[in-house]
């Protein structure tokens, strides 16, 4: 077995690991082969995506005690005074929480700053109750659709707060129509004196251009949180096979792992955690070189497991009254969420 080679980063993959990575990609040309997104994505999942953009839906079900009680599987509940309880008991399991009030696509300034407030209160309470906690930010909910200047204003003054506070921001990925703008925010930002490791992104395993974009943010020294992605993409810019997905998660992975940063691999998916494990393993990555990432609510038996495995382990704790867009996302993940979340309702 080759060793793996010191580099820029803790380790390079050798060329047998980028091999056996570069096998699981498909290459470029057989993209053209594919069958459109539409056709390959589970019926479900699609219904789901589509549901979540309803408004006239969305504004009956966040209001309808039926909604809230359902959505409390996935949700941590309505106020700061919730989500702060939730990571609480959170951290007594021996596991980081990222906060995320939820939002996104405001339609004026003042929301967009109103929702920032948010967000400076909760680092503050994150600090004054010593929580093992940072915050995670869409920039559509700090106004981007409205003007790139007030949401950067926005993200910057969170971002300082953070830096002030020792703490981090992590900036979430949207759909691929922001991914370009998204990028240059935060690098920006990072770039910024005294901010440097104070913010990081989100890169989605389903973009064929995650792999250039993570070359890039390995370059400028950013942290990344790896996810496959939760939008419905076009196959002019997505793998629109999950096996392809699934594949490049992996690979990403490794080239995460293979960085001297620390990242975050956000996945409930058991092969793909038992991959990076074995990579970890094989190339003396020590378990608190990065974090795996978990919803709140999902997978909690994986989160323990992994914890007891003496791996890190972070949730990802929603909170607030526009919980609808996000609740739908989780459904179309795994619509058989729906059966057990009615088989629930239906007990109490
Ligand atoms: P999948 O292949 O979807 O699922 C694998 C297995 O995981 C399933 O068989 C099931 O057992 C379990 N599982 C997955 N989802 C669920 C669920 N909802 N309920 C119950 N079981 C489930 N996406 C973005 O586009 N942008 C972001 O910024 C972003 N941030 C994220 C942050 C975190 C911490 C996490 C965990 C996810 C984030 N996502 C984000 C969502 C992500 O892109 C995926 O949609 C989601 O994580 C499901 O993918 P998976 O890797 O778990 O694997």
């Amino acid at each position: 077995m080759t060793a793996p080679i010191r580099s820029h980063g803790v380790f390079r993959l050798t060329a047998e690991d980028r091999f056996r990575c570069a096998k699981l990609v498909l290459p470029i040309s057989g993209f053209s082969e594919a069958r459109p997104a539409h056709l390959k994505m589970p019926l479900l999942r699609s219904a789901f995506i589509a549901l979540s953009r309803n408004r006239l839906l969305r504004r009956f079900v966040e209001r309808s005690s039926v909604g809230v009680k359902l959505s409390s599987r996935f949700i941590a509940g309505m106020e700061i005074e919730d989500a702060l309880r939730v990571a609480e008991a959170v951290n007594r399991q021996g596991i980081s929480v990222t906060l995320d009030s939820l939002g996104e696509s405001v339609t004026s300034d003042t929301e967009a700053h109103k929702a920032a407030e948010v967000y400076h209160r909760l680092l503050d309470a994150i600090a004054e109750r010593k929580l093992d906690a940072n915050v995670s930010v869409k920039l559509t909910q700090m106004g981007l659709e409205l003007s790139r200047e007030v949401a950067e204003g926005i993200a910057e003054n969170l971002v300082r707060h953070a830096r002030s506070l020792d703490n981090f921001v992590r900036i979430d990925m949207e759909d691929s129509s922001l991914t370009r703008v998204t990028l240059d925010i935060v690098r920006r930002l990072h770039a910024l004196p005294g901010l440097r490791g104070a913010v990081g992104i989100v890169i989605q395993s389903y973009l064929y251009r995650s792999q250039a974009d993570i070359e890039q943010l390995m370059a400028d020294g950013i942290r990344v949180r790896l996810c496959k992605g939760a939008y419905k993409e076009p196959p002019e810019v997505a793998f629109p096979k999950k096996a392809d997905v699934d594949a490049n998660f992996i690979r990403l992975s490794c080239l995460l792992l293979d960085s001297r940063l620390y990242h975050g691999l956000a996945t409930h998916d058991e092969n793909m955690i038992a991959e990076i494990k074995t990579f970890a393993r094989k190339h003396g990555i020590e378990p608190g070189r990065f974090e795996f990432q978990m919803l709140f609510g999902v997978r909690r038996d994986l989160q323990r497991q992994l914890v007891s495995e003496g791996y890190n382990v972070r949730v990802y704790v929603p909170f607030g009254h526009e919980w609808y867009p996000y609740f739908m996302r989780r459904l179309a993940e795994r619509p058989a969420n729906v059966f057990f979340l009615a088989k629930n309702l239906l007990r109490k």
